[in-house]
């Protein structure tokens, strides 16, 4: 899990403050580049005034690395 606290209040494109998480998985998986068979869902933070995407994230960013390159994550 990320190690820092992102708050996004108001939406940058409607000032709405109205949102909703969703995620993208199957075909539309974030995968990393030192480990190509790595798949993560990809989550969105979506405002539900217009619809606007206002963050895209993965909840666990250290898969992404080989496990020796990792810092905080071991699975
Ligand atoms: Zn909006």
């Amino acid at each position: 899990m990320a190690k820092v606290k992102i708050k996004i209040v108001q939406c940058p494109y409607c000032n709405s403050t109205q949102f909703t998480t969703a995620f993208q998985s199957g075909y539309a998986t974030v995968t990393g580049v030192e480990r190509p068979l790595s798949g993560m869902k990809l989550y969105h933070k979506i405002c539900l005034s217009c619809g606007s995407v206002v963050r895209s994230y993965v909840l666990d960013p250290e898969k992404l690395l080989k496990r020796k390159n990792r810092k905080y994550v071991t699975d």
